[in-house]
């Protein structure tokens, strides 16, 4: 299981592997005091092919006690007292949760893209094949953010409205936010031969060849766009269509699983 990250490491990403449960870390953001966070691989679950084998979502038709004890595993190695999801439904919606609204653990998936919290012990989680688990985080005003982005995120700025969300709900400030890009779909594989009608005009100078568009460059410009420092957003660079032997992707397997990407502040 090891091996794959082992060969992900090798190639120079900025991720580390690491031991049991294996799964991948932003060096940046593992330097922030007091935030937890991890890139979990299709690996070390208990589900069969065409979801081998940890696969999140109960949505894709896998067996629900399996997403059940993958989604158990995952909770026990990250450490999370409370894992909250959300439905993904390729919107806009951001969802803060406060201290003072309470979290309840009976709430199941969120309807929302995006997570904004201020409270400790709250693992934020997006599952994904292919689109952007985007991570921000404010290390003094601690406030951790996670944001289900694909094409339909990016047209709609998401990135961008989860940082007003986080200056507008907790005062951050977006000069101390850091981000982080994670695993998905590359430029080498990003191909919309419909952009025309799918994405802005302006979306034109992110495409790399015809028909190819760098989205993780539209993210990096959009949280850049939104006051965020350079040098403190990340990139994972690793393309999921590319890497199905290490993550599930939706353009590469068609029906297939989905892997978790988690951020919280430790309780
Ligand atoms: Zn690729």
């Amino acid at each position: 299981m090891l091996k794959s990250t082992k060969a992900i490491h090798s190639l120079q990403n900025p991720f580390r592997p690491s031991s049991e449960l294996p799964f991948l870390q932003f060096p940046g953001l593992s330097r922030v005091k007091g935030l937890r966070h991890a890139v979990y691989t299709r690996h070390g679950g208990f589900s069969l092919p065409p979801y081998e084998s940890l696969n999140i979502s109960s949505v894709v038709g896998d067996k629900a006690h399996r997403v059940a004890e993958n989604l158990h595993t995952i909770q026990q190695s990250f450490g999370a007292p409370y894992v909250q999801e959300m439905n993904q439904v390729h919107g806009d919606h951001i969802l803060v949760l406060a201290h003072e609204q309470g979290i309840n653990s009976d709430t199941g998936a969120l309807p929302a893209d995006a997570l904004v919290t201020n409270v400790p012990g709250v693992a934020l989680m997006v599952k994904q094949a292919d689109c952007q688990a985007v991570i921000i985080v404010d290390p003094v005003k601690k406030v951790a953010a996670i944001v289900h982005c694909g094409w339909r995120g990016n047209t709609a700025n998401l990135p961008g409205k989860v940082i007003d969300s986080m200056k507008f709900s907790f005062a951050c400030s977006p000069a101390e936010m850091r981000a982080a890009i994670g695993p998905s779909l590359g430029p080498c594989c990003a191909e919309f031969t419909s952009y025309k009608t799918l994405f802005p005009s302006h979306f034109n100078r992110f495409m790399v060849r015809r028909n190819y568009f760098d989205l993780w460059e539209v993210s990096r410009r959009q949280l850049l766009e939104a006051g965020l420092q350079n040098d403190k957003i990340e990139v994972a660079g690793i393309c999921t269509r590319c890497r199905t032997d290490v993550f599930f992707s939706y353009r590469a397997e068609g029906t297939t699983g989905r892997f978790a990407t988690l951020v919280m502040l430790e309780p």
